[in-house]
């Protein structure tokens, strides 16, 4: 099945996803600015307070990011803030440090703080039916996508195309692979798994069924990002 397989694009070694995400050279060239609403059918899966990378910033290996990082908001960075589905879609896949620690990383249930770019933030918290979160991993896991989760849109112009969200902290624990969820349902807490420097942030991308990535900004109501070579 596609959807449980790492982007071919990022087929390295053994870090498929990786270098795109927590990257020590990333730079954001550009924030992008608000320019709409999200398109019919489509809701802001979170706020774009705080837009840490765009589609095609500069990845290691001269690659494009090709995906939107939206960073958490809110007090410690968002940490176990709702994450929601951004259109009427059927969930295809969930990868988490519980179900596969060598792939999605092992959960960091140490007590105390982690530091993320100069910041001391908590390591675990609270929320409602998800019990006690712990917001991080020890390391990236071979996916370098920490917590993931994957859908099918249903509907929209994006109807048929896979959204991919990673770096969570928690999946909703009523949701399981095959669930329908609403467009603007909660399906995750914010977090910062897989994530080794960065501040929290979703990583969230979109491929057409051909295999292509769509920029997810104009679908939200950013700007699109403008094309540009990167240095291999
Ligand atoms: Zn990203």
């Amino acid at each position: 099945m596609p959807a449980a397989t790492p982007d071919r694009e990022h087929s390295g070694p053994d870090s498929p996803l990786g270098p795109e995400d927590d990257d020590p050279t990333r730079r954001l060239v550009r924030v992008p600015v608000v320019v709409g609403s999200p398109r019919p059918g489509i809701t802001l899966p979170y706020s774009l307070d705080r837009v840490y990378g765009v589609f095609y910033d500069c990845r290691r290996g001269g690659r494009h990011h090709r995906g939107l990082d939206l960073g958490g908001v809110g007090p410690d960075f968002g940490l176990g803030t709702p994450v929601r589905a951004m259109v009427r879609s059927r969930i295809t896949f969930i990868g988490t440090p519980e179900s596969d620690p060598r792939q999605f990383g092992r959960r960091d249930t140490r007590p105390g703080t982690v530091e993320r770019r100069g910041r001391e933030l908590p390591r675990s918290g609270w929320h409602g039916p998800y019990g006690e979160v712990f917001y991080f991993t020890r390391d990236y896991g071979s996916w370098h996508a920490g917590v993931t989760v994957i859908f099918e849109a249903l509907e929209s112009e994006i109807a048929g195309h896979q959204i991919r969200y990673m770096h969570l902290a928690a999946i909703h624990p009523e949701l399981r692979v095959g669930d329908e969820v609403e467009a603007g349902q909660e399906v995750g807490l914010m977090g910062g798994t897989a994530v080794m420097r960065d501040l929290p942030h979703v990583h969230i991308d979109i491929e057409t069924p051909e295999g292509r990535r769509v920029d997810v900004a104009p679908l939200v109501g950013l700007e699109a990002d403008t094309p540009r070579r990167c240095r291999r």
